[in-house]
């Protein structure tokens, strides 16, 4: 019989949160609901930020909060290769420029474009890409590449939205603004994407949408953070040929103020509550998942 798989995958690169456990224990409750199962993922391809003793303590943390998994975790620091392969695919198509300014080129280009009205902002509030790569020449590129300057890959999102044509994808949680149902994407709210750089070889995006591919993923389930992401997400599953997950967005766990927990949050971390005596059953009641 068709199978759900599920995945939980949390960043390495702090202690985990009520927000982690929130998405961990709910994907836990909707594989055991679908009789289907769930992966951990480790996203570790910022090899700066990351460290083995955070993994190692999601591990733990996970463990105590009664969640099993199907082995192998998957860790992405592993798995270069497979997403230089996809670059090299979407380089092969046309689809990815070298671009050579360094964020702070970047922030005095987007000041200057703003004196003469607000430049557009991406869905996360980040300027769209303002450069003029995407204009040098192929010689020029390789020269630049030669040379060891360094560089982002991005991508083409006009011609990539050419190619791929009308996206859409299916909600089973809510959005921001509360989307159910089959949301249109708009990928190119986001412009020309990052998809790798001269020291970190894959993005988040390149790296998650192959993964969800490789391990079978049917559902994924993840916080509203991401919703608008998952637009760039059906673009690349289009452009690379992969097959389309059910997407479902939960709630942010906010903290007192109303803002999103960060790794840094000591009162909301899963360790420091356990130190203080809470339970497995307290963190489920503090999420909303209690019985
Ligand atoms: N690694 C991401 C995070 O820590 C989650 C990515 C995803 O679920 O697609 O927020």
């Amino acid at each position: 019989m068709y199978s759900r798989v599920l995945r939980f995958a949390p960043s390495p690169n702090g202690y985990l949160h009520l927000g982690h456990a929130y998405s961990a224990l709910l994907n836990h409750d909707l594989a055991r609901e679908f009789g289907g199962r769930l992966l951990l993922r480790i996203e570790d391809i910022d090899v700066e930020r990351c460290r083995p003793e955070y993994e190692a303590a999601i591990y733990e943390d996970l463990r105590w909060l009664g969640i099993t998994w199907v082995e192998p975790v998957r860790r992405q620091s592993e798995h270069f290769d497979d997403y230089a392969a996809a670059l090299t695919e979407l380089e092969a198509q046309g689809l990815l420029y070298p671009s050579f300014e360094s964020r702070s080129e970047l922030s005095a280009i987007v000041a200057e474009l703003d004196r003469h009205g607000h430049w557009p902002r991406d869905p996360d509030g980040v300027p769209i890409y303002p450069g003029r790569a995407r204009k040098l020449s192929a010689a020029e590129r390789t020269r630049r590449r030669a040379a060891g300057e360094p560089f982002a890959l991005r991508l083409a999102m006009d011609a990539a939205v050419a190619r791929a044509g009308a996206l859409r994808w299916t909600e089973t949680g809510a959005g921001p603004h509360g989307q159910a149902g089959i949301v249109t994407a708009a990928p190119q709210l986001w412009g020309d994407v990052v998809l790798a750089r001269k020291e970190t070889p894959t993005s988040y995006h390149l790296a998650a949408v192959l993964d969800d591919a490789l391990q079978g993923v049917t559902d994924v389930v993840r916080g509203q953070d991401l919703f608008w992401t998952t637009s760039i997400h059906r673009l690349l599953q289009v452009l690379l040929g992969l097959p389309e997950p059910t997407y479902h967005h939960h709630k942010l766990i906010l903290d007192d103020d109303g803002h999103k927990l960060s790794k840094s949050t000591k009162s909301t971390g899963l360790r420091e509550l356990r130190a203080t005596g809470a339970t497995p059953r307290d963190i489920r009641r503090m999420v909303g998942l209690g019985r």
